[in-house]
């Protein structure tokens, strides 16, 4: 248990009362990946190719929803294509941002960035809703995968994640990536490309983190083309894997928002506890549903082990499922967290154990341990993260915590 809170609680009755005013850790800890084994977000850049063999791969799997990048290619494209991506707006697909003209951005003037980039996230919106799709564009990729310090921060200025390309496209659940330039896995036809691209999709529910792929167009054409068949295949597989299949803005969302959630203050006023935080972007979704458990030792501690829990936002009440999991609204910026013995309506929460396999953010005894690719070990470090000092490439850590199973990643750094 956090010391802050054992010392808050020192010497004070558990059985049903918190102390007064103290400041202590939030007790919420997020679902990894909404609850599924790992995520896949299949994010298509240009918008050639792809509407109509994809909308025939996913009429049979409506809970799968992707994300479009589009751009005007410099002629125009979105008076062609607009009414089309529009549909699939409207049925929960993404619109994302790829810039006017596909320019190479580190290229270009300075000054005409900002028409490039954020100016045309408002076309991409005013375009949609011209076809009635309400469209808000929070996400944007690269043309080119090209990035500098500019041109990041003008995107930053109007989108709470920007999408890259060329590596491994893994992100892992308790390692902040760049949002700013985020990794995705692109598909080439090569004569293992297949076997690549399914090992990473089964890598990425197996050690469950979140696997972003991009694809161009869906078509035999060959080079940066992928068939319609294997493209099915791709998604299906990740269904099947039991990942949560999800556009690049929802899940980058969730993610991100988890960081901020889980070391957010709490404050403690008589028999309830209220947590507050700040929205980590501006630009973010309007809605973030985030699945929570409650820290068991906290529950039991504070409420004791029959206690019914429930959480208050915005006035209205929510309750735990079967497994013990709120959904919380993490742009409320707010819940207050509330134990009774009494109420009627409400049952015993159900303490999590399972979630112990989680890194707990409530362990102040977790060491970590550098290795090199080899595995040679090269010393302590005080994070899941290699130090910035290190030379670039890959890395392993190894985290344990008295009590927990070793985890053990691989990092490129
Ligand atoms: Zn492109």
């Amino acid at each position: 248990m956090n010391r802050i809170i054992k010392k808050a609680f020192l010497g004070i009755s558990v059985i049903c009362g918190l102390a007064s005013a103290a400041s202590v850790k939030s007790p919420f800890v997020t679902v990894p990946w909404n609850g599924y084994s790992g995520a896949a977000s299949f994010t298509f850049d240009d918008g050639f190719y792809q509407a109509e063999p994809l909308s025939q791969i996913l009429e049979d799997m409506p809970e799968v929803k992707v994300t479009f990048f589009l751009t005007n290619m410099g002629m125009n494209l979105l008076d062609y294509f607009g009414p089309t991506y529009a549909e699939l707006a409207k049925q929960g697909h993404e619109i994302g941002n790829h810039t006017n003209n596909h320019f190479d951005l580190t290229s270009i003037a300075e000054s005409s960035l900002k028409s490039e980039i954020i100016d045309f996230a408002g076309e991409l919106e005013q375009i949609m809703g011209s076809y009635g799709a309400e469209v808000s564009v929070t996400s944007h990729a690269l043309p080119y995968s090209q990035n500098n310090d500019i041109v990041s921060s003008v995107i930053d200025d109007r989108h709470f994640i920007n999408r890259s390309a060329g590596g491994p496209g893994k992100h892992d659940w308790n390692v902040e990536p760049n949002w700013s330039n985020m990794d995705s896995k692109v598909w080439y036809t090569t004569p293992n490309a297949e076997e690549d691209f399914l090992n990473s999709i089964d890598a990425s529910a197996m050690a469950p983190s979140w696997l972003v792929l991009l694809n161009h167009g869906i078509a035999d054409l060959g080079e940066g083309y992928i068939t319609q068949d294997l493209m099915k295949e791709f998604i299906q597989r990740a269904v099947k894997n039991n990942m949560w299949v999800a556009p690049f803005s929802t899940v980058g969302a969730y993610y991100r928002a988890h960081f901020t959630l889980d070391t957010a203050k709490a404050v403690a006023d008589g028999n309830n506890l209220t947590v507050t935080w700040e929205m980590p972007h501006k630009n973010m979704p309007k809605s973030i549903p985030l699945k929570v458990v409650i820290n068991e030792t906290f529950v039991r501690e504070n409420f004791g082990n029959n206690a019914s829990i429930y959480i208050e936002q915005d006035g209205k009440r929510i309750y735990p499922d079967e497994d013990g999991i709120f959904i919380l609204e993490f742009t409320s910026l707010k819940a207050t967290i509330y134990g009774s013995s009494k109420t009627p309506d409400t049952k015993p929460y159900m303490v999590r154990s399972d979630l112990r396999t989680q890194d707990d953010p409530f362990s102040e005894n977790t060491t970590y341990t550098l290795l090199d690719a080899k595995g040679r070990r090269l010393g302590n470090i005080t994070e899941f993260k290699v130090p910035d000092f290190m030379p670039k490439g890959p890395y392993i850590i190894i985290s344990k915590t008295p009590g927990f199973a070793a985890k053990v990643r691989k990092v490129i750094h």
